[in-house]
Order: C-alpha cells, then sequence, then structure tokens
C-alpha cells in the first residue's frame, strides 16, 4: 500500500515502486528507497515526506486520475550529495536504477545499490579512514566481528567479559554495529550499549546455519579458529550483511584473522580517553594520533592507527620495528626518497579490493597502475637492508607485472565509466582497430559532404548538422528552397530553413552508430577481462599494500623522531623505567606551533626500589602532563616508536591503566563518582605486577575525608600489587605514607609564591610539596579578594582540626599494653612534630 488519496489501483509505476520499496524493507528496515524516473530519484507516499524532512526538498504531488500521493524527488546530478546527507543522519539508503531505455510501456528498474554506513566501497562517500561493520554476539562469553568491504580486512575476537568487548569495540571506528537478537532484546543492555556508541545499529540474520553457509561460500570452509557458536555466528553475520549490501559480491574477503586481545598491550577505553590517544578532549586540542601522523598514505595513516590499537607485548617485535625505524633515521635522503615516492602512490588497499570484486572503474585500474610502478623503486631503495624492510622489500617485489598487462590495454586518461568507449588503447585489439578505423572512414565522408553538397547543388550556406531526434540532416534556408535536389527527403521545417536527409546519409548513420556500439562493447569486454587478470592477482596487491601501508608508518615515525628530536628507547631487562629529559609529544607539539613558551623537560624513574610515585603541588602546575608524558613514551616503546626524551629505558608493561581527573562522562547518567569509583574499581582489579598505572586526583569527587581514605587505600592496595604507579594527589596527608610502604617516593611540581604571585616552573622535584597553594590558585583564576582571604583563614583552622583528628584516630588505636616506653616516645615525639 502507498500513502495517499483515491480509491483507484495504483499505475503501474506506482505498483512497481511499492513492490520494490517492500523488498527493501524486508532487509534494510528504514531504509529509503530513491527510485529513478527519468533525470530524477523520487520517493512517494509517507517516504516521500520522511525525504522532504531528512534532506529539505520540496514535497509535491503525483496524481492520476483517481489516485494521488505525495512526491519529492532529487535530480540525478545531486544524487550523490543526498546520499551523502542521508548517510549522515544514519539512514540507510537503496537506489533503484532504469535498467533499459525508456519505450512506451513500464520501464525496467532493479535496486543497483544499497548503502548503509557501515558497508561503503566507493570513495564518493568514504573517507580516507577505516570504515568497519561490526557484528556482537553472546552464548560463552562474547564475540565480536570486524569487516571493512572496502579493504577486505576481516577480523573477529572472543572475550570473557561485556567490559573487555566494549574496551576492544571501542577502539575501532565502526560505523555500524550488528547486535545478535539476544542482545538487541534486552532492553538495559539495549539502552547501555546506546549510551556509550553513537552508532547506527542495523538487524541482520545471526543464525548458526545462515552463518557456517556464508563463512563456507566466503572462506571456503569454515575456519577452525571460530571455535565457539558465538564467534561462528558473529562473522556470519556480518558476512551475510555485507553480502545484501554488495550484490553478492564479497571476493574483497579473502581470510579471517582471529586476533586475541590480551596479545598486545591492554589499553582500556579509559586509557585511550584520558591519553587522547586518537581523540582530543576538546575540539580544538590534538590528539596523539594527530601529532603522530606524518604518513603519506590513506592506507599508512589507518595502519598507524592500528599499530596504537594493539602496542605490541614481545621484545622481539619491537626491536624489529625500531630496528627499521632507526634505518630510515639515520638517512634522511633515503626518508625523504621513501616518502616522496609515498606521496605519488594512490590508496592501493582500496584499489586492490575494487580489483577483486570486479568493481574498479577505468580510472581506479589506472590510479591502480600508477601505483603499482612505484613499487620496483620503493624496493630498490630498500635493497640493503634486512629484518622488517627487508620483508617489505620481498612483498613488495612479488607481484608479477600487471603493470603491463594494465599499461597495453588502457589510454593513460581514461573516462570513469566503462561502457561508453574511449579506454581502450589502439594497437591494442586488431578487431577493436579495425571498428575503429571503419567508423572513423565514414565518418569523414560525413565531414566531406557539406563541401561536396555545396559544389553539387550550388547553395553555399548549406550545412550538415546532428541531433538527438533525428541524427545527421541538410539543412538549407527558405531562400534556396528551390535549388534542393530531388533526393533529399525534408524531415523538419524551422521558421526560415528546412533540414532534409538523404537514403544514403541514414545508411551511413545507421552504419556508425552500428561500428560505435560493437566498439564499445569490445572495450567493455576487453576492459572486464583485464578486470579478471587483475582480480586474480588480488592476494599479491593485497601483500603488497599491506607493506607500503607499513613502509609509511616507519618511514612517518622516523620523520616525526628526526624533526623533533626524539630518541630510540632501549628495553631494561630489570623491569626499570628510567627517562631523562623526557616531554609531552602532544603539549610539546602545541607550544612549538602556538609559540606559548617551552615545553619543560622532566625526568622520571620507576624500578624495584621506587614503584609508586606520590605526585604533589599546586592546580596548574603540571602533574597530569608528567603523569601522561610516562603513559604515552610506554605506549610509544611498545608501538616500536621513538619517544621525546635525551634517553629512555623502559620496560614491556601488559597494560596501561588511568584514572585521571573527574571527567566528564555524565553521559550514562551516572554521577561522576560513581564513574570514577568504577573505573578505580577496574583498575585495581586489572592491574599485575607489570602494569603501569595512572592516578590522577582519586577521590575528588566525594567528602575530604571519604576522598583521602578511598585514595589512601587505593595506594596500598597498588603497593601491594606492585604495579608501577604514579599518583597525583592533592592530599597531603598521602606524603606521610614514605614512611610505611617502601617503595613509594614522594615528588612535587615546584612552584614559587611571591607576595601573593604563584609562579610554575612545571619542573618536578624529589619530595613532596609544602602546601597545596590551592588559595593561591583560586586568587589566580579571579575569585574576589575577600573570599580568598577568608579561604586562608578557615584553611589554617582546618589544618589543625585536621591534625587534631589524626592524632586521636591513632591514639584510640594504639594498644598500650604492648607499647613499649620507647615507642611511646617516638610516637610522642611526631605528634610533636607534626603539630
Ligand atoms: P595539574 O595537573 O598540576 O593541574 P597540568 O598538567 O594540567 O597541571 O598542567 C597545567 C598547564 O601547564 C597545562 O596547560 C600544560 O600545558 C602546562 N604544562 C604542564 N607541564 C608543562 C611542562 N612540563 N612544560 C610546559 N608546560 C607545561
Amino acid at each position: 500500500t502507498l500513502k495517499g488519496t483515491g480509491s483507484g489501483t495504483l499505475p503501474p509505476m506506482l505498483q512497481q515502486y511499492v513492490a520494490m520499496r517492500d523488498e527493501v524493507q524486508e532487509e534494510f528496515p528504514g531504509a529509503l528507497l530513491l527510485f529513478q524516473v527519468g533525470d530524477f530519484y523520487e520517493t512517494f507516499g509517507e517516504d516521500a515526506e520522511r525525504a522532504a524532512r531528512l534532506l529539505g526538498i520540496a514535497l509535491t504531488h503525483k496524481s492520476s486520475k483517481d489516485f494521488s500521493t505525495p512526491m519529492a524527488g532529487v535530480p540525478l546530478r545531486t544524487l550523490d550529495s543526498q546520499i551523502e546527507k542521508l548517510l549522515a543522519q544514519g539512514v540507510r539508503v537503496a537506489v533503484a536504477d532504469q535498467v533499459e531505455e525508456p519505450g512506451s510501456g513500464l520501464v525496467a528498474r532493479e535496486v543497483t545499490q544499497l548503502l548503509t554506513p557501515g558497508t561503503l566501497t566507493d570513495a564518493r562517500w568514504l573517507s580516507a579512514d577505516e570504515n568497519y561493520l561490526a557484528a556482537v554476539s553472546t552464548g560463552e562469553g562474547y564475540a565480536l566481528s570486524l569487516l571493512d568491504v572496502s579493504t577486505g580486512e576481516f577480523r573477529c575476537a572472543a572475550f570473557h567479559t561485556r567490559t573487555a568487548l566494549y574496551d576492544e569495540l571501542s577502539r575501532w571506528r565502526t560505523r555500524e554495529v550488528l547486535l545478535a537478537p539476544e542482545l538487541s532484546g534486552n532492553g538495559a543492555l539495549l539502552a547501555d550499549f546506546q549510551a556509550r556508541f553513537a552508532v547506527m545499529l542495523s538487524p541482520a540474520n545471526f543464525e548458526e546455519d545462515a552463518a557456517q553457509q556464508e563463512l563456507q561460500a566466503v572462506l571456503g570452509e569454515i575456519p577452525a579458529t571460530l571455535d565457539s557458536s558465538a564467534l561462528r555466528r558473529a562473522c556470519g553475520a556480518v558476512l551475510g550483511y555485507a553480502r545484501l549490501t554488495q550484490q553478492g559480491r564479497l571476493e574483497m574477503v579473502r581470510r579471517l584473522t582471529r586476533f586475541q586481545p590480551g596479545a598486545h598491550m591492554s589499553l582500556p577505553d579509559s586509557t585511550l580517553r584520558a591519553l587522547e590517544v586518537f581523540a582530543p578532549h576538546s575540539p580544538q586540542g590534538l590528539s596523539l594520533m594527530d601529532v603522530l601522523c606524518e604518513t603519506r598514505t590513506a592506507g599508512g595513516r589507518r595502519r598507524l592507527r592500528a599499530w596504537l590499537r594493539a602496542p605490541l607485548l614481545d621484545a622481539l617485535s619491537i626491536t624489529a620495528r625500531q630496528d627499521a625505524l632507526e634505518a630510515l633515521y639515520a638517512q634522511p635522503d633515503l626518508r625523504a626518497g621513501v616518502r616522496a615516492l609515498l606521496y605519488r602512490a594512490h590508496d592501493l588497499e582500496r584499489l586492490a579490493a575494487r580489483v577483486s570484486t570486479r568493481r574498479a572503474t577505468p580510472r581506479e585500474v589506472a590510479a591502480l597502475a600508477r601505483t603499482l610502478e612505484l613499487l620496483p623503486e620503493a624496493a630498490e631503495l630498500l635493497t640493503p637492508f634486512d629484518g622488517l624492510l627487508g620483508g617489505i622489500r620481498a612483498r613488495l617485489s612479488a607481484l608479477p607485472d600487471v603493470v603491463q598487462a594494465i599499461r597495453g590495454a588502457l589510454v593513460d586518461e581514461p573516462p570513469i565509466r566503462a561502457g561508453e568507449g574511449g579506454l581502450i588503447r589502439e594497437g591494442y585489439s586488431p578487431e577493436l582497430d579495425s571498428l575503429r578505423a571503419e567508423a572513423i572512414s565514414h565518418r569523414a565522408w560525413l565531414a566531406e559532404l557539406e563541401g561536396t553538397e555545396r559544389e553539387r547543388t550550388g547553395i553555399g550556406s548549406l550545412k550538415v548538422g546532428f541531433n538527438g531526434v533525428f541524427g545527421y540532416y541538410l539543412e538549407v534556408t527558405k531562400a534556396h528552397a528551390a535549388r534542393v535536389p530531388a533526393d533529399y527527403h525534408q524531415v523538419a521545417t524551422l521558421k526560415d530553413r528546412a533540414r532534409f536527409t538523404r537514403p544514403d546519409l541514414r545508411e551511413r548513420e545507421r552504419e556508425i552508430a552500428r561500428l560505435d556500439a560493437a566498439a564499445a562493447r569490445l572495450e567493455l569486454s576487453v576492459f572486464t577481462e583485464l578486470r579478471d587478470t587483475l582480480a586474480a592477482h588480488a592476494d599479491a596487491l593485497a601483500e603488497a599494500a599491506g607493506a607500503l601501508a607499513d613502509l609509511d608508518v616507519i618511514a612517518g615515525l622516523a620523520e616525526v623522531a628526526a624533526e623533533r628530536g626524539w630518541v630510540r628507547p632501549s628495553l631494561s631487562d630489570g623491569g626499570e623505567l628510567s627517562l631523562t629529559q623526557a616531554r609531552h609529544p602532544v603539549v610539546e607539539y602545541a607550544l612549538m606551533g602556538g609559540g606559548g613558551g617551552q615545553f619543560v623537560p622532566n625526568d622520571a624513574a620507576l624500578g624495584p626500589q621506587q614503584r609508586l610515585l606520590l605526585l604533589t603541588g599546586p592546580n596548574m602546575a603540571g602533574k597530569s602532563t608528567y603523569l601522561r608524558t610516562v603513559a604515552l613514551a610506554a605506549l610509544l616503546h611498545q608501538i616500536g616508536a621513538y619517544l621525546p626524551a635525551e634517553s629512555a629505558t623502559l620496560p614491556i608493561y601488559d597494560a596501561v591503566h588511568t584514572r585521571i581527573g573527574a571527567s566528564d562522562d555524565l553521559a550514562g547518567g551516572r554521577s561522576t563518582f560513581m564513574v570514577e569509583m568504577s573505573e578505580l574499581a577496574a583498575i585495581l582489579h586489572g592491574a599485575t605486577p607489570n602494569s603501569l598505572v595512572i592516578l590522577d586526583e582519586i577521590g575528588r569527587g566525594t567528602s575530604t575525608l571519604d576522598g583521602l581514605a578511598i585514595a589512601q587505600a587505593a595506594l596500598e592496595h597498588l603497593h601491594c600489587c606492585g604495579a608501577h604507579t604514579l599518583f597525583a594527589t592533592h592530599y597531603f596527608e598521602l606524603t606521610r605514607l614514605d614512611a610505611e610502604l617502601p617503595g613509594l617516593v614522594n615528588l612535587h611540581v615546584a612552584a614559587e609564591e611571591e607576595a601573593g604571585q604563584l609562579t610554575f616552573f612545571h619542573q618536578v622535584i624529589p619530595g613532596a610539596a609544602r602546601q597545596s597553594y590551592g588559595v593561591e590558585v583560586a586568587r589566580l583564576a579571579g575569585l574576589p579578594a575577600q573570599v580568598t582571604a577568608r579561604s586562608s583563614e578557615l584553611l589554617a583552622a582546618l589544618s589543625v582540626q585536621g591534625d587534631d583528628r589524626a592524632i586521636r584516630q591513632e591514639l584510640a588505636a594504639l594498644d598500650l599494653s604492648r607499647l613499649t616506653p620507647l615507642d611511646a616516645l617516638a610516637v610522642l615525639h611526631r605528634w610533636k612534630r607534626s603539630e
């Protein structure tokens, strides 16, 4: 049915529309069908009202004698941009094209494209970044599968807990997620999911049988690594959904990688956010990715993000990357050569995927050839190296010579579309050449016709013209009507002239049309053959694309290291971290650009003798920055990069846990304190002796005493666990813990107060800060003088009370029956001192 008024049956075209719309709705609920009618793509009925709203276009009516329905359409030439608008609003789009020339009856139409945010392959709508479609299912634990149809990358992983799954999912750029019914059917879970991930949710088939069939069809088998039903269902669902949107073409998917989330350094979502690895906190800010990404290709950019998502755990792989980086770091000319070459490369990974599905346009095939031509040159540059660079060279050289096949067949600047001729090079196909030659001779005859006829008829103004309605014609002005020869047949009369044709002219014209059509068909078949040849090399192309991406990342990181004075870190065997003159890569970069002063480098040391650094100092002194500097150094070390310091030695951490500041994640509706505590809980449960833990201002969200108590207990717990911990706090009471917890070391950030003016040096030095300067910072921030003065007064009184309370508590806890007189004296002495 179609929304509208009137009783009559629908006209045939609308019947066709309704049938197609319903079919699309079945697979893609909520999708909008754009239906070609001549030069427009139309929507009807309720969909027309929706389209008018979504696109801001005019709503009109389609009326036949006894039926009228709303109608809204977009012109053909704006179709791409309108589709983009719909996708951006999270609307799936189906496009039905006319698939035959309009005649007298109903035109045949077919759905030729199904566009959803997570399954785009066309450069028109894709950014250069990754575009994953994900599926999540559950059974024993949770399963996640990820597919980027634009590159064919297909992976999956299993998780014990939902938290682990969410942490993983948050680090992938998914545009669309398929949730298994057992998850999407659970209202609370669904709401929680939607609060965490602002992503389009689409329904898909998660049945085990269907999944097995999909896997079989695409991969030729059900991989043994898919050892649970949840995994098979997630992988099958993704493939099934992708198949629908790709009209069955899934050749770009060639293998499935099962990854072990534990095989990499664990970076919980809170860490990625706190360290601003992929996205800055504020839109004006910079992320680590932003300052690290000196890559030259889209594939390299995607690969760098993949490295950051999964820092390494084994020393050999880290060293291999560092060695490769060092080679390019140490040789500026070589680095410049590699980068200049990469600059000329197109997105090989995507081109390889397009070729494998035989979708590549002539332009894309030409771009592929241009890029492939660079590979021998790149391999040549890498000749002297073994190790990682040697591996890259091998992968770049393993490609059979497809360039020649492309260059031989295709013209240098082919048209965008394949069907219209003009893409095959002369001399490639004798048959094509003779068709073309014949057409040319007919055209030459036509070109001469004007001259010969002027001579024959004596009409100097006679013209040969062409139009779409009756083809070639001879045109004579009325003044010369009498001189028109008898073999001319009049086909049209205009105000002051007439148009004629002639049987032999018709004949030539038909012949040219026939030859052109035959040539175009032949060109298409040559091109299709070429595409098939290329598709047969899809694996080698994907390998080369991967190698190029790796090379790009290495060259980019080497460039960053060389330009900004970074060093190669060395691996400590004793589990020690030692950074000399370390800087925060993002803050330093921002200072460099803004001319806003110099970054103050600092040292950091962690090891068996000092596992817990307790950092105090006024607000704004640089505590957070110091903490993050250390955490980012660990991250950079484990992706194999250099880092901003004068020298650096680091252990391999199994995880970086962070809890920084009272951040703004109120999105989930939980109070800040609740968020803080649940993140702290996750850290205390998850930290091992090999973890790096960064805690900033724990316990802020509650009353001072609660906060202090929780902070101290957390410190004690971490001390017991043995993780390397950096702890920034404004609770001075905690600085006394150095007497009780061996391995706890007090540090503070230098600041100086002079005549009520506070100066920050951003310098981290041993020992606890003497005071918090909270009131001074408040004054800096512009609090009225009376308020800051009163604050100072209250502070003095509260400090005394605080000490009193601490003493009373300790007194109550003293077991006098077991206290020696000497101990008692020592306690008294300490109280006296702390007063
Ligand atoms: P805190 O955590 O002590 O409140 P932050 O680390 O947030 O302080 O730093 C406060 C400001 O000082 C930030 O704007 C930061 O850019 C700047 N800053 C911090 N450390 C340094 C440093 N080592 N060199 C230069 N500027 C710094």
